[in-house]
């Protein structure tokens, strides 16, 4: 047993000299010991101090909108940033693992936060089940489990449901966003979420138009409070 284990890490440390990892943000190669992302680009990353402030830019966002307690992002990015590949991969190039290592992410920075001190659940938010089929997972449950691994809070998978497809959104004004998925979300079960603190968790906020569908759906739930996290603000 003991000398199984020791062949395997062996044969690890092998190929990772062979085949080192990249970092997923610069491309340089990983050295032992670094994950997902290099020393550099982890503190090179455009954090936010969004958790300290309660009339933040991303609370603004739904200011009107939806009573939301408070809301962060973990950290912005621009254009052309190379902070912003990292969601493009976690959506596009099959890697989930770039949301549950964000997720801890996210959970470091709001675990010490006075206005995130009741939250007490993760809701992800829903992806259409041909969705899941095409990309493989859901994103946002990758980010609520990094989110849960650093808190402790429980992941509330199936309270919200998509029930239709949308349209991707990232072509659409503000507008044709919200037409787009007002109506598209459904509760379920939504009886043990009573009078619960919950955090609504997605990958990135734009307009804010699919995360404002899901919390007007959750909102219906007797004596909910809801919170916003999200890993990045465009
Ligand atoms: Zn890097």
């Amino acid at each position: 047993m003991h000398i199984h284990k020791h062949i395997l890490s062996w044969i690890n440390d092998f190929f990772f000299l062979i085949y080192p990892e990249q970092c997923e943000a610069c491309g340089n190669s990983l050295i032992k010991g670094e994950n997902i992302l290099c020393t550099n680009c982890l503190i090179d990353m455009p954090y936010t101090d969004y958790p300290l402030w309660d009339d933040n830019p991303v609370a603004q966002i739904f200011w009107g909108r939806q009573e939301i307690e408070m809301a962060t992002a973990l950290f912005y990015f621009n254009k052309g940033s190379r902070y912003r590949k990292l969601l493009h991969k976690l959506k596009y190039k099959h890697k989930p693992e770039i949301g549950v290592f964000l997720g801890r992410e996210l959970g470091v920075s709001i675990k010490g936060s006075e206005y995130f001190a009741k939250v007490e659940g993760i809701v992800p938010v829903p992806l259409h089940s041909s969705r899941i089929k095409t990309r493989g997972y859901n994103q946002s449950e990758r980010i609520a489990k990094g989110l849960s691994e650093v808190t402790g809070w429980k992941i509330y998978n199936n309270l919200i449901l998509r029930t239709k497809a949308t349209e991707t959104q990232t072509k659409k004004s503000k507008e044709e966003r919200w037409k787009n998925v007002s109506g598209k979300f459904a509760l379920n079960n939504p009886d043990i979420a009573k009078g619960k603190h919950l955090i609504l968790v997605d990958d990135v906020v734009t307009t804010g138009a699919t995360l404002e569908a899901c919390a007007a759906e959750l909102l219906k739930i007797e004596e909910l409070k809801l919170y916003i996290g999200v890993l990045a603000k465009a």
